[in-house]
């Protein structure tokens, strides 16, 4: 028999509100859903670990699905209707697409934007030497990286290189279960009592990072430098490059390992690059919806895939460029019949955004950089940021009581288990999404996502639940927004 609840119980159910698992709610046939969709997650990422592989992955999707190229469909004299769907290739390492909606454009899209770059090792331009009959990659990092954790850890090479014959030629090793992998190295604990004593960030240095690559010499009496040598002539015979063509080469060294589940319950996905690939895979499945249904959604749909968002949003691949605003233009042009910028401001300023970005989440080993009631916690379901930045909201975009209460509207009607995604303890750190590049151009935005442990490590956590739950949030958002 169950006890008759004190006026103070009622009350506390009445007024407060506690955010529980999302897994507590889940039914046997989410749970199905879940564990569906996070397969076909991990393939996605086990597909395309870079910013380049995954916009060719992307690129060939929409293809298959009847998107048409926005150079061939801007040029054309036929409007776009309702319906139509097409995307934007960004010099092979962002994207953009859309599928036409009901209402006029001006009236706004509904918008998810996720970013496809994750941090990593970049090779540098002139990377090949030999030490002591050895030879290295020398390489320069990108994003907000821990050093040491990038050490002893099997790296895979990814990226392109112009062979001496101008030909461009793709490079994947360490994928394949076949292919060798490399590796940075780190001292041994038995002679580490100075490394050991110095500050974290100091312990292993940017210059440290440099990627073993071989160790064999070419034989030859009179050659010098015989063991680079020998990699020169490995890599002549497979891709016909010289040492000068790493000067425009981009080669990426990722974690070689793929996505595997975590925990004995399998709750967990951990893999490398989540951030910010989750959010993206699920932002392209809540909008790849409406190219299915075969029937246009109420406002255009709109995601765009940006890249260089680890490196703060600069370039010409970036959120900051003019790429949105030029392919946002066309679609009102195309759709309303005549260029005319006033109508592009229109279609910029009524549209709505969901910035699908990660954040960072409660882990119980490092409480006291997190205020409890307000970050987020792996398997409680959608992130919401009002706002992110730095010290005293520095650098934000801080989204308005109005849109951050109709956001949460939309996910309490659809049923879509939300919690607070604030990133730390005031004056702890901080960090920014591409919301503000975004807001710059008078879309109404707002950071939502999936929390993720270990952030930007070679091998970083998510729970399943909440990227699920992160693509039905993105899907309420754009069939009601
Ligand atoms: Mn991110
Ligand atoms: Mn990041």
């Amino acid at each position: 028999m169950s006890e008759e609840k004190t006026e103070g119980q009622k009350l506390t159910e009445k007024l407060g509100f506690k955010i529980k698992s999302a897994w507590e709610t889940a039914s046997p046939a989410d749970l199905d859903d879940i564990e569906k969709f996070s397969t076909r997650y991990k393939d996605f990422l086990n597909a395309g670990k870079t910013e380049r592989e995954i916009t060719l992955q992307i690129d060939s999707i929409l293809s298959k699905l009847g998107f048409i190229d926005a150079k061939i469909a801007f040029s054309k004299e036929t409007p776009l209707l309702p319906g139509d769907k097409i995307y934007q290739n960004i010099r092979g390492k962002a994207l953009n697409f859309a599928i036409i909606g009901k209402k006029p454009v001006t009236e706004g899209a509904a918008i998810l934007g996720a970013h496809l770059d994750s941090p990593r090792i970049d090779i540098k331009t002139n990377p090949l030497y030999e030490d002591s009959d050895a030879a290295f990659f020398d390489t320069h990092y990108y994003g907000g990286i821990k050093k040491y954790q990038w050490t002893t850890v099997p790296l895979a090479l990814h990226g392109v290189i112009f062979d001496s014959s101008g030909n461009k030629q793709n490079i994947c090793i360490g994928e394949d279960e076949n292919d060798p992998v490399f590796v940075i190295t780190d001292l041994l604990p038995h002679l580490s009592q100075e490394q050991a004593e110095k500050k974290m960030s100091k312990a292993i240095t940017g210059e440290d990072l440099d990627i073993l690559v071989g160790s064999r010499p070419f034989y030859d009496e009179k050659a010098e430098a015989k063991v680079k040598l020998n990699i020169l002539r490995i890599l002549n015979k497979k891709y016909g490059v010289t040492e000068s063509c790493f000067a425009s080469a981009e080669i990426e060294a990722v974690p070689a390992q793929k996505a595997r589940d975590v925990g004995f319950d399998r709750s967990m996905i951990g893999a490398y690059g989540h951030d910010d690939k989750c959010c993206a895979f699920a932002s392209l499945e809540a909008a790849l919806h409406f190219a299915n249904r075969g029937s246009a959604p109420e406002r255009t749909v709109i995601c765009s895939f940006t890249d260089k968002e680890e490196t703060g949003s600069s370039g010409n691949t970036s959120a900051e460029s003019r790429s949105f605003e030029d392919f946002i233009t066309g679609i009102t042009a195309k759709t309303s019949g005549s260029y005319d910028s006033f109508k592009t401001h229109l279609a910029l300023n009524n549209s709505f955004m969901i910035s699908s970005d990660v954040n960072a989440a409660f882990d119980p080993a490092f409480a006291s950089v997190f205020d409890k009631k307000t970050c987020s916690y792996c398997g409680k379901g959608i992130a919401i940021s009002k706002y992110t930045g730095h010290g005293g909201k520095y650098g934000c975009s801080d989204a308005s009581a109005e849109y951050v209460q109709k956001i949460i509207k939309i996910f309490n009607a659809e049923k879509v288990r939300w919690q607070y995604g604030n990133m730390g303890k005031v004056d702890i750190g901080g960090g920014g999404t591409i919301a503000s590049q975004f807001a710059r151009l008078g879309i109404e935005v707002i950071d939502c996502g999936v929390p993720v442990l270990s952030m930007h490590s070679p091998f970083e956590v998510i729970s399943k639940i909440d990227l699920w739950t992160a693509y039905k949030g993105y899907l309420a958002f754009l069939k009601h927004i």
